[in-house]
């Protein structure tokens, strides 16, 4: 790949809109699309050129990038409908569709198996970093693909990412992000009860972390996204909590991480209950929460059962 592959990029979200910026500053014919008329406008409006159709976009593409939000958008995206025709029967012969997008593994193997079966090359690419990262150009990609692939998409990746990690066969890069997302999950709910509990017993936020921060509790759920306001001035809980990585997302990365572990039959009982918290914190307004908005839930809990 060159500076003159065109790419498509469909998908022009919170993500999406900004990874699709940096792909052109770099230089690269980048062409955006979105089904969403506010998504459209503000790329226009951010510079990106934009097509009127998925397939105006795709047809003429050497790469097609997309970031949807779930595997369903992708899969029927690609395989299209009897109104739309799918992505993979539109692109050139050998076009490279990588999938940023966020799915299951399950999901990310379908769309790698659809994909080659139309004459393709797939790489499922998901992300950490969140919006910030993906505006700054310093996302982490986590690529499942076959060699060749991934050095064929390895140059574009950097031009929006600071760390790519070629974790192995296509779909490995959605467990790596489900995998990593369920020690998240599961680590800011232990750090948050470990928070509530030290409340209890009269400890000082600060005096706990600067013991956890520096022994055996240490973890980004404490060093870097802090859920008490103070001792991480950059963390979410000094802004009221506004994301960051919102509730919803962490609701849906543990979702697909229970698919996977009963798919796999995986004897794990932390995962499940994490992804159970989640999802009620996620329905019960703290799906637009930094997820680190969990300690409030277990602070409120705590409160009413002492009081009873
Ligand atoms: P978003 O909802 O803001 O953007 C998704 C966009 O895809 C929407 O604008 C939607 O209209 C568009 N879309 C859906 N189907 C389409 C189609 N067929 N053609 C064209 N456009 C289509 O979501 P987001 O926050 O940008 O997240 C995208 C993905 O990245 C998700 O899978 C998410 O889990 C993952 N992710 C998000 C973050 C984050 O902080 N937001 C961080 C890491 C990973």
């Amino acid at each position: 790949m060159t500076m003159n592959t065109s790419i498509a990029f469909l998908g022009l979200g919170h993500m999406g809109g900004p990874m699709a910026l940096n792909l052109g500053k770099a230089g690269y014919t980048v062409t955006g699309f979105d089904l969403s008329p506010t998504a459209i406008d503000a790329a226009r409006t951010s510079g990106l050129t934009v097509a009127a159709t998925a397939a105006e976009a795709v047809a003429s593409a050497d790469v097609v990038i997309t970031m949807f939000p779930t595997g369903r958008h992708v899969i029927d995206a690609y395989s299209g409908n009897a109104k739309t025709p799918g992505l993979l029967s539109i692109a050139k012969p050998h076009t490279l569709f990588i999938d940023s997008s966020t799915i299951a593994v399950d999901d990310a193997k379908r769309a790698h198996d659809l994909a080659v079966a139309a004459g393709h090359r797939n790489i499922d690419a998901p992300v950490s970093g969140g919006v910030i990262g993906a505006t700054a150009g310093t996302l982490a990609f986590m690529v499942g693909a076959v060699p060749e692939d991934f050095t064929l998409a390895e140059p574009i990746l950097t031009t929006m990412g600071a760390r790519i990690v070629h974790c192995g066969a296509p779909s490995a890069g959605q467990a790596a992000k489900i995998c990593n997302n369920m020690i998240l999950g599961i680590s800011m709910i232990a750090v948050s009860e470990a928070f509530v509990l030290g409340e209890k017993l009269g400890l000082t936020h600060q005096a706990l972390f600067d013991v956890a921060s520096t022994a055996s509790g240490q973890c980004w759920a404490l060093t870097t996204n802090c859920p008490v306001p103070g001792p991480v001035p950059t963390s979410p809980a000094n802004r009221d909590y506004q994301p960051g990585f919102a509730g919803a997302l962490m609701a849906k990365d543990l979702g697909l991480a229970l698919d996977a572990l009963k798919s796999t039959g995986v004897a794990a009982e932390l995962g499940p209950i994490a992804a159970q918290i989640y999802r009620r914190f996620a329905d019960e307004n703290g799906s637009g929460v930094d997820f680190s908005g969990i300690i409030n839930t277990i602070r409120d809990n705590s409160t009413a059962q002492t009081n009873a």
